[in-house]
């Protein structure tokens, strides 16, 4: 056979690189604080999203043991056959009580519960409401379910008030981050949670990047906006992920007893997949502990947060690279074209450090841009690094 589809791959590579999106993985070891060994390298880190240090701590490593010791390194089955353990139940509970909902349910990933939740919550004929700059889960999980797509500009209420108006769809649901995970820009819950009410609308919010950080002692961003315990909606399905700042994997999905019983039995990433191994279940419950008890952690994280920004703002005038709009633990600096921020990362890397650029599609054509990521593993030397280290990149790269 001549002219093959198949041979088009090696083509469509080079036009990757051409365009300067071709992406490459590095081979990443732990070395100690923030520090990654990357191929060999010890490198400073602003790339990962263990927010608050957990990932190595020694008191979730050992529970992650004694998780194995008991239960095995596999779960053997989907939860609604044999792969639902007493570590797994245990945590259901513990997530449950932690956010201030009914109940919980925990899922081996994030990805694959927004792209399983939404098509058990809506199909064809329904509407479903969606930030443009929502996590690409959100999008697939409502493409999946058939249901009629509104997307509505980042973060405009009214023109999410005025879609809704609009819509005759009996089952509307309204998707958003609750921490936008390229731009560190928060959605306003309460104001969400009004439009969802005035509008009979579901609001489903993704936490991944507010679950452990926000909120009192880290419940997350609904907590932060007081809706949990008495005050908790049942118009509200929280979601976060236990791969960022819980330092582990896996996530759950948190609300009424009836919903969450519904996503029990109509999620198909949930019922057709092997359930998380028990030992990270054991892992997060000691995770969940910790989180609620070291303030220090969010405390130390916000002083970094604080520091970085007066630092390069001052560092960065009249560089055009711009310091985004955040007041998380994602720092995102605009440069713009795919070249430049490829420079800037090549730049940082040569001094070891590694903060990655993230392109299109991921982000708008246009607005490449550095993801610094800050964690309480990070000193404040580390950061006063990265700012000393910007600045003088921003001069020589201009
Ligand atoms: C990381 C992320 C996910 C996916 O979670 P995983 O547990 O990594 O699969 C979902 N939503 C958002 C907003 C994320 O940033």
């Amino acid at each position: 056979m001549t002219n093959s589809w198949l041979d088009d791959f090696p083509v469509r590579i080079k036009e990757l690189d051409h365009a300067h999106l071709r992406r490459r993985r590095a081979v990443v070891t732990p070395d100690g604080g923030a520090r990654l060994k990357v191929d060999g390298r010890s490198m400073l880190a602003f790339c990962s999203n263990d927010y608050l240090g957990l990932s190595q701590h020694p008191e979730l490593v050992q529970a992650a043991c004694a998780g194995a010791q008991a239960f095995g390194v596999g779960s053997g089955g989907s939860p609604l056959v044999s792969g639902h353990s007493a570590a797994n139940e245990a945590l259901e509970q513990e997530l449950a009580a932690f956010v201030g909902l009914p109940r919980a349910l925990y899922f081996y990933a994030g990805f694959s519960t927004n792209v399983g939740i939404i098509p058990a919550l809506m199909g064809a004929g329904d509407a479903i409401f969606s930030d443009a700059l929502n996590h690409a889960c959100l999008i697939d999980g409502a493409r999946l379910s058939r249901a009629q797509i509104h997307r509505y500009a980042h973060l405009d209420l009214a023109a999410l008030d005025h879609e809704l108006a609009h819509s005759s769809a009996r089952r509307k649901l309204v998707i958003s981050d609750a921490v936008f995970s390229m731009d560190g820009t928060c959605a306003d819950i309460p104001a969400l949670l009004a439009l969802c009410e005035r509008h009979d609308a579901l609001l489903l919010l993704d936490d991944a990047h507010g679950f452990g950080v926000k909120g009192p002692q880290g419940r997350g961003s609904l907590a932060e906006a007081g809706l949990y315990g008495a005050q908790a909606s049942r118009r509200v399905l929280y979601m976060a992920t236990l791969s960022k700042a819980a330092g582990a994997a896996g996530a759950f999905v948190a609300g009424d007893d009836a919903l969450v019983e519904w996503l029990l039995q109509k999620t198909r990433s949930y019922i057709f997949a092997t359930a998380a191994p028990a030992l990270l279940a054991s892992a997060l419950s000691a995770s969940l502990r910790v989180i609620a008890q070291d303030e220090w952690r969010r405390t130390h994280l916000n002083q970094l947060i604080a520091r970085l920004r007066s630092g390069l703002t001052a560092g960065l005038q009249g560089s055009g690279w711009q310091l985004s709009e955040s007041h998380t633990a994602i720092q995102p600096l605009l440069i713009g074209p795919n070249d430049k921020a490829l420079a800037a990362m090549q730049g940082l890397r040569e001094r070891d450090i590694w903060v990655p650029a993230i392109r299109p599609p991921t982000v708008p054509e246009g607005t490449a841009r550095l993801r610094i990521a800050l964690s309480a593993a990070h000193t404040e030397a580390d950061v006063d690094l990265l700012i000393e280290t910007l600045t003088t990149l921003a001069k020589t790269l201009r």
